[in-house]
């Protein structure tokens, strides 16, 4: 399937994708780990507000993991540059389509909802 390949010029605009996700994430996922640190659960402030802070916490955890992974995902696709744009698991291509979207991903679209 030649018309999946990816050409120099998709391959250089991804990779520019791939490394301005790093340098947004990186940032990002620092100071979150700052906020992390600065809440403090066992200070008294009423049960609705701490049921909202709890849920606050859960989500942004979710989202940290989310991003931390994503930030896993884009470092990891430019350390195998050569193979980038073939999916890991059946080594069809992706698609720029795909990778447009999601960069970092590791999958062609039916391995990644076979994993799901
Ligand atoms: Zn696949």
């Amino acid at each position: 399937m030649e018309e999946d390949d990816l050409s120099e010029k998709q391959r250089e605009e991804l990779r520019e994708l791939l490394q301005s996700t790093i340098s947004e994430l990186e940032p990002l996922l620092a100071s979150f780990n700052a906020a992390s640190e600065i809440i403090d659960l066992d200070q008294p402030i009423g049960r609705l507000s701490r049921m909202d802070e709890l849920q606050r916490q859960a989500m942004s955890k979710a989202n940290r993991h989310q991003l931390i992974k994503k930030l896993n995902q884009s470092k990891q696709a430019l350390a195998l540059w050569e193979d980038y744009g073939y999916c890991r698991s059946c080594e069809e291509p992706v698609g720029y389509k795909r990778l447009k979207a999601r960069p970092e991903t590791p999958y062609c679209l039916e391995c990644q909802s076979a994993r799901e």
